[in-house]
């Protein structure tokens, strides 16, 4: 576990019943994602959020953009399960829908529908019967002008202002069922961003570093801030937004977490990075190790290891590995090497102890 104890705030449920999760209070971080489906096709969307909740998705957004999504919500909201969010821009009619719908939460921003005032008198009315929380999303990129006027660009002080502006207009009508994410695609601006906004209310928050970018770079945007802030004790919900399948999302922000000491240690690939030692091509032989661990139930630590000049003794910490040498591996469990195989059986061998070592933790 890092730094400093999460920071105190209030709390909120997405969900109800076995599904509920709880978010902010003492309740542990917990991994969201957002369906790329048309929500209208409710088949699709289902199954994606299935593979979401398999990769350890825990929330679940769905974009909400016309009549037909907001008309598929009733059958997502009951099969899904895991709590969704339905995700409305400007139609207060769908956020109604969606807390019919049975909808763990709703994303509005009621700066957009401030036309018509009485709406989010009435939105704050069902959403506090219901006991429907309500996220307010902040981005850089759709910024109220008027503060981008003030502020002359998207400063950590301009999203906080604009954030919990928002939040005022469900105050007003006695609502704080809310949760917060201001995002921007700078790592740095957004841990300001969060930190300012963090010493300005209790609030749950969920953090996000928006439009990160593709698969690599969004990891890194991603897992910059996220450390700097969670070890802040900032943090209640994370998205790691990629420009990849949300699968990946999923993994990202999981593997983010285990990597904190925030989430229980999952399967873990330690692999040495090769050099002119090695006698295996590492890169590749890593690939097939984690694909066929990938899923796997037990939480190992699997070493991969080049030669065996700093083979089992560099991965001594890990539960079990190879090291490879003259077309062969020696297959190590706990610093002891337990057999040799030839180098294509390497990656069965490896498995076969890896169940065996799973089976015999989890029977004692
Ligand atoms: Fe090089 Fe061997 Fe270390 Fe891998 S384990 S980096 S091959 S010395």
């Amino acid at each position: 576990m890092i730094g400093a104890p999460r920071r105190t705030t209030r709390q909120v449920t997405i969900g109800r019943g076995a599904k509920a999760v709880r978010v902010g209070g003492d309740a542990p971080v917990s991994v969201q994602s957002m369906t790329t489906t048309p929500t209208a096709d409710t088949e699709a969307t289902l199954r994606q959020i299935a593979e979401l909740t398999a990769a350890g998705c825990q929330i679940v957004r769905v974009a909400v953009p016309s009549q037909d999504d907001a008309d598929a919500l009733p059958v997502i909201a009951a099969k899904s399960p895991i709590p969704v969010i339905a995700d409305i821009h400007f139609q207060p009619r769908y956020v109604f829908a969606a807390i019919d719908a049975g909808c763990g939460a709703v994303r509005v921003n009621p700066g957009n529908i401030k036309r018509f005032d009485d709406k989010v008198k009435e939105i704050a009315a069902a959403a506090g019967a219901a006991e429907v929380p309500i996220r307010i999303g902040v981005n850089a990129g759709s910024l109220h002008p008027a503060l981008l006027a003030k502020y002359g660009k998207a400063t950590p002080e301009a999203l906080v202002e604009s954030a919990l502006w928002e939040c005022s207009l469900f105050e007003e009508h006695g609502f704080r069922d809310l949760k917060i994410s201001v995002k921007h695609h700078d790592p740095l601006v957004t841990v300001d961003a969060y930190r300012l906004l963090a010493s300005r209310c209790d609030y749950p928050l969920h953090l996000g570093v928006t439009e990160a970018g593709p698969a690599l770079q969004g990891t890194v945007k991603s897992a910059t801030a996220f450390a700097i802030l969670l070890a802040d004790g900032i943090g209640d919900t994370i998205r790691a937004s990629l420009s990849a399948p949300p699968v990946e999302e999923v993994k990202v922000g999981n593997q983010i977490l285990a990597s904190l000491g925030l989430r229980p240690r999952q399967l873990e690939i330690v692999s040495c990075p090769s050099c002119g030692r090695a006698q295996v091509d590492v890169y590749r032989l890593t690939e097939q190790v984690a694909a066929a661990f990938d899923g796997f139930p037990y939480p190992l630590r699997v070493a991969v290891m080049g030669c065996v000049v700093n083979g089992p003794g560099e991965a001594r910490e890990a539960d079990l590995g190879v090291s490879s040498g003259n077309g062969k591996g020696q297959i190590f469990v706990r610093g002891k090497v337990v057999r040799t195989v030839p180098e294509s059986q390497i990656v069965e061998a490896l498995l076969e102890e890896g169940v065996r070592l799973g089976e015999t933790a989890s029977a004692r």
